[in-house]
């Protein structure tokens, strides 16, 4: 069953002799529990695609569909991490990671456990009364990706989510969020102009060329992994 499916999408940038085409009749459809990953310079529309899969932005032509549903803005079943976490200072960890809870009104109570033991698998349980400019770069990020995971999405999108980060602490992030896709059966799109970073995630890499944004290889990775 496919959990995202794009037909035809084109996004333009203005109009007439002046418009950019950012995304040229894209297509690809991604399984449920697939980590799919997006990779190509800059330039070729990546954060363009995610901007639309996440409802942040419409296409100019074609389709884009989440669990067999057209996509007309953010959506409950979906997380998401950008490559700066942009948390709010004036809330604790905790409460940074409860965000979405509130925005979605859900209960705080009930999903306070939750929110603890995913901030325990990021190394974050002693920190959840500081505030964000009292951690590291690495951890403000490890708490934007907790804050993704909060209300349990079925889906994970992630635009460059490791970007700023210094090789080590990129390394240790992504063994921790396969963990986290293993665990959790996420379905997962990961952005990157990485390629070491796109094969060493991927079960699937679509390799993307810019001007205009296109996609040009569609590559399967046939490494087993301990999925149970
Ligand atoms: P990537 O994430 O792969 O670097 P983007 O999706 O950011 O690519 O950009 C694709 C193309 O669209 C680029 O040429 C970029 O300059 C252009 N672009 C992106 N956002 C806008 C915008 N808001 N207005 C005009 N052009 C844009
Ligand atoms: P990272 O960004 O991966 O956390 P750092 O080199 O910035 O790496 O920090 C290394 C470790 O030092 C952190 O994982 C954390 O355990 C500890 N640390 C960093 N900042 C703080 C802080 N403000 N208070 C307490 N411990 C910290």
């Amino acid at each position: 069953k496919a959990a995202i499916r794009v037909h035809g999408l084109t996004k333009c940038y203005g109009v007439g002799s002046g418009a950019l085409v950012a995304l040229s009749d894209i297509g690809f459809s991604v399984g449920e529990g697939e980590f799919t990953v997006f990779v190509g310079p800059s330039g070729c529309g990546k954060s363009t695609l995610l901007k639309i899969l996440v409802g942040l932005d419409r296409a100019t032509a074609g389709t884009a569909e989440i669990q067999g549903e057209a996509i007309t803005g953010p959506r409950r079943d979906t997380g998401v991490v950008f490559q700066s976490p942009v948390l709010f200072p004036w809330r604790t960890v905790l409460d940074n990671v409860l965000l979405p809870i509130d925005v979605l009104r859900l209960d705080r109570k009930q999903h306070l456990a939750t929110a603890r033991e995913l901030l325990s698998m990021a190394g974050l349980s002693s920190f959840e009364r500081h505030y964000p400019w009292q951690l590291s770069g690495g951890m403000q990020q490890r708490v934007g990706i907790v804050r993704a995971l909060v209300h349990d999405p079925k889906l994970l999108l992630m635009d460059e989510p490791f970007g700023a980060l210094d090789a080590l602490t990129r390394e240790n992030m992504n063994m921790e969020l396969q963990r986290i896709w293993m665990e959790r059966r996420k379905t997962v799109i990961f952005i990157t102009h990485s390629i070491t970073e796109a094969v060493l995630l991927a079960d699937r890499v679509l390799v993307m060329t810019p001007r205009p944004g296109r996609i040009v290889r569609d590559i399967r990775i046939d490494i087993p992994r301990p999925r149970d």
